[in-house]
């Protein structure tokens, strides 16, 4: 058993200090594919106004996170985005991790910096009901290359060495439109279709 802890360990990059701590066991728990992946309320859910998101447009329920790698608006550098506070920790976590399976360059190549806003008080593209980004829970990266109509495989998120970034948000518990209906490719939210 301690030699594959330690193997998973090497394999995840993380340094062996002899304690099994909560870091470790996030560790094997991933390798083996057993984490817990959160579920996040549906749409409909969250439009009626019932979900654990509360109202739509309420700044109280917003938080600015620190991105762990930096992000992009239109070519300007951000210093932090804005999300529900219940979404928070994942979207922090999900970028770091991110960041540790990519790496600084390849997220460039990718895209994966280039940030199209998250917190937005408006309608969905065809404007018959508020956009998830009324809540602050949908965010979109990669928008030059991931219009609202361009689908696979001329949308750059939906090219394989994508895959793991989806597989990133997806563990925690995130939506993608392009995934699922090969529109948007962009966005991104914590509530289910
Ligand atoms: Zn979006």
């Amino acid at each position: 058993m301690k030699t594959s802890i330690r193997l998973i360990q090497q394999k995840l990059g993380i340094s062996a200090d002899g304690i099994i701590g909560p870091q470790t066991l996030r560790a094997i728990s991933q390798a083996l594919g057993i984490q817990e992946i959160p579920v996040w309320p549906t749409q409909s859910e969250v439009r009626r106004g019932a979900s654990l998101f509360g109202a739509p447009g309420s700044e109280d329920a917003l938080v600015s996170i620190l991105p762990a790698y930096p992000l992009y608006f239109e070519g300007k550098q951000v210093r932090s985005i804005r999300v529900h506070r219940a979404v928070a920790t994942h979207v922090q976590q999900a970028l770091a991790e991110v960041l540790q399976h990519y790496g600084q360059e390849e997220i460039s190549r990718l895209g994966l910096d280039q940030y199209g806003g998250s917190y937005n008080y408006r309608p969905t593209s065809s404007g018959n009901a508020l956009s998830m980004h009324a809540w602050g829970i949908a965010l979109d990266f990669a928008p030059r290359s991931n219009g609202l109509h361009v689908q696979s495989p001329r949308a750059s998120l939906s090219h394989p060495d994508c895959d793991a970034w989806w597989q990133i948000w997806e563990k925690h518990g995130a939506v993608s439109l392009g995934r699922e209906r090969n529109y948007d490719w962009m966005h991104l939210q914590f509530a289910r279709l």
